[in-house]
């Protein structure tokens, strides 16, 4: 299970990888928007500037061609107007001239103001005068002509033509020219600078491109190395393991490796004792000591917290394993060299021809979930047999909900006799699980819950099934015993554990004579902290504890000292020998017994199955007995008989 401290560790290495994504992201980001803004408004330049100057030729253009067809129109008119035979003919061809006439000054004076400050103005000025001059001439053409003096009026007309329209006709003949050479000209430059600005659209686009291409081998480099390289320790990580053993398996060579899952061991305490920069540094190290023993086609990967795993040539596993061991790393802790032996946990799985990545990478961590278990084994091998018995374990899990539900979770009670009186002075409470009519004994289903975390589930639910019984007791008129509930060393990283269980206490309003909390001691530093904690809170609300299966595991006589337990519960293993004359043993369990007795606590002896058992305890001292000499555990209205007639035959 990781901790807290390891998941805050893992939390910075995450920060930082994904600050590293941020500031690739945002510099693709930043130079393909500078790029698309930097196209964009360079062609809407170029459209808008050509736009505007062809506006301004188009437009002399424009006026060019209204003054002349004004003009050819008034001079139509003039000619008209001299041959016309009737007044009233000559009349309105004169108002039509004035209106043209009007029009065409109203023309020039426009005209005049486009041409300002523009290239031809000179030229147009002399145009200008000219219509002018033309105009002033006008009146004394229709004064003949009206007269009927059409030769005169003919006279006068030629000679303005001649010195002013005709003069007039050349030069906006010239400014024509004169515009269409700059319409021309201008086009000519307008297609030189799109030809420029296409070229460096070109050249901004290659270059794009190639900063693209540079910028996709850099991220795809760092992404690889985000996604495949665990970043802390610099080794491959699980996905990197994954796609090599897949990769292994197309080629049809995985089955020529070993895998080796493993665990460190003590990793969550050496993390709290010395800090997380420390842990880091151990990781780190750990895992270039187990690098260093591998060979060149061999993988090792960070598969999570303190889990690596090794991908070996299976010839070389055998080394290896021995390796793993004892390995020394040296790191420096507050500037000054440490050197630190480290041990695992660990399984081994060989690859098997059929197995895919996905299988060898399966069976190994189950492998390790049973090492786990197992407790006493560092190294665990898989198995056929492991196999079928992971397979059951899974089934087990998955039954456990339903079972809950369906209350297939029975309570039973094993008796504690009084060694001297032979009395019932106590009982244990024990989980028994009927599923589909069958028995399931505890322990095939108890490790595997506690391997899962799942049986501090259970052990409240057979705790409150106990405080339930002990109610409906006294509410019976019927004594009950002091009754004993395991409690799993799991609960120990509950804070609340004994407020949780005082709860239960108080909702049934049990009297805390009538309990005794049964837990166990374990390997842990910090669980020994805890476990000695949560004692001295029972001792305080009055409620009993015991330290159960003393002498197997991890519990010792120190340990006793520490922890305040109320009484100590001898595991039957030590009885093995005692009823075949052993002495030493019987010599050992003797003092033993005396020592807890001097240190002012109960014991009590299980897995009493023989009468020579009992004598021989009875002899030593030890205060209770607890086996089936007396009786197995029981369902409960058998073992309520057993508290309405207490007492044993003798
Ligand atoms: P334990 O707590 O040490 O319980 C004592 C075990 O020894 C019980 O096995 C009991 O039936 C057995 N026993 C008692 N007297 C004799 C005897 O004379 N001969 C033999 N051969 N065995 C005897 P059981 O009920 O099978 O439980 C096994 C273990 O399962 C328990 O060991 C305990 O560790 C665990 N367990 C049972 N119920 C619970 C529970 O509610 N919570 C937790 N956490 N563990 C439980
Ligand atoms: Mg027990
Ligand atoms: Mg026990």
């Amino acid at each position: 299970m990781e901790t807290q401290l390891y998941k805050s560790s893992k939390r910075r290495e995450n920060r930082k990888t994904g600050v590293k994504i941020l500031i690739c992201i945002f510099v693709t980001t930043m130079i393909s928007v500078f790029g698309i803004v930097f196209l964009t408004s360079t062609l809407s330049f170029l459209v808008n500037w050509y736009e505007k100057m062809m506006a301004v030729e188009y437009k002399d253009i424009s006026y060019m061609e209204d003054l002349e067809q004004l003009l050819y129109k008034h001079e139509t008119l003039v000619f008209q107007h001299m041959v016309a035979a009737d007044k009233d003919t000559k009349d309105s061809l004169m108002a039509k001239a004035y209106e043209i006439q009007q029009e065409i000054n109203e023309l020039l004076v426009v005209f005049d103001e486009h041409m300002k400050g523009r290239e031809n103005a000179e030229l147009f000025h002399t145009i200008y005068s000219g219509v002018g001059s033309y105009f002033n001439k006008i009146d004394i053409i229709f004064d003949f002509s009206s007269s009927g003096d059409v030769a005169t009026a003919e006279y006068y007309m030629n000679m303005t033509l001649a010195n002013n329209i005709a003069q007039v006709n050349d030069n906006v003949e010239q400014l024509k020219e004169n515009i269409e050479l700059a319409v021309r000209e201008k086009n000519e430059q307008i297609e030189k600078q799109v030809n420029r600005t296409s070229k460096m659209v070109v050249l901004l686009v290659v270059m794009l491109l190639s900063f693209a291409v540079i910028e996709h081998l850099l991220c795809g480099k760092l992404t690889k190395r985000i996604v495949y390289i665990d970043p802390l320790t610099g080794t491959a990580n699980a996905d990197a393991m994954e796609a090599y053993m897949t990769r292994m398996q197309k080629k049809k060579r995985l089955d020529q490796f070993t895998e080796v899952l493993i665990n460190m061991k003590d990793f969550n305490y050496l993390n709290r004792q010395y800090g997380t920069d420390v842990g880091d540094a151990l990781l780190t190290a750990y895992g270039q000591a187990l690098r260093a023993k591998m060979q060149d086609s061999e993988v090792l990967s960070r598969q999570s917290g303190d889990t690596f795993l090794a991908l070996l040539k299976k010839e070389h596993a055998e080394d290896f394993l021995e390796y793993l061991k004892a390995v020394k790393v040296e790191i420096p802790v507050a500037d000054v060299k440490r050197s630190f032996d480290l041990h695992c946990r660990c399984a081994v799985y060989p690859i098997r021809q059929e197995d895919t990545a996905g299988d060898a990478l399966n069976n190994v961590s189950m492998t390790l979930s049973i090492a786990k278990r197992s407790g006493n084994k560092d190294q665990v091998w898989f198995s056929e047999k492991r196999y079928k018995q992971i397979m059951a374990d899974q089934e087990v899990l998955e039954l456990f909900e339903t079972g809950m539900k369906q209350e297939e979770f029975v309570v039973y009670y094993q008796p504690k006799v009084n060694a001297r009186t032979k009395k019932l002075c106590g009982c244990e409470a024990l989980v028994r699980w009927f599923h589909e009519g069958q028995l399931v004994p505890p322990g095939k289903f108890i490790p595997v819950l506690e391997s899962e975390g799942k049986v501090v589930e259970l052990d409240f639910y057979v705790f409150e099934h106990v405080c339930r019984d002990i109610a409906e007791w006294v509410k019976k008129g019927i004594e009950p015993v002091r009754i004993s509930s395991n409690f799993s060393k799991l609960h120990l990283q509950n804070p609340n554990l004994a407020e949780d269980i005082l709860s239960i206490m108080r909702k049934y309003e049990i009297d805390p004579k009538y309990i005794e909390l049964e837990l166990t001691e374990s390997s842990g530093y910090d669980d020994l902290v805890m476990l000695k904690k949560f004692v001295k809170q029972m001792n305080e609300e009055q409620v009993h504890t015991s330290m159960d299966d003393f002498g197997t595991g991890y519990s010792s006589l120190s340990m006793l000292k520490d922890v305040d337990v109320d009484v100590v519960k001898l595991d039957k293993s030590f009885l093995n020998g005692v009823d075949q004359g052993d002495e030493s043993k019987e010599k050992m369990i003797s003092h033993l017994i005396h020592m807890i007795r001097d240190l002012q606590r109960t014991v009590v002896c299980e897995g009493v199955e023989t009468e020579k058992e009992y004598e021989f305890l009875k002899g030593v001292d030890c205060d209770m007995i607890q086996g089936y000499l007396f009786d197995k555990p029981l369902p409960h209205d058998e073992f309520e008989q057993r508290l309405i007639h207490p007492l044993y035959q003798s």
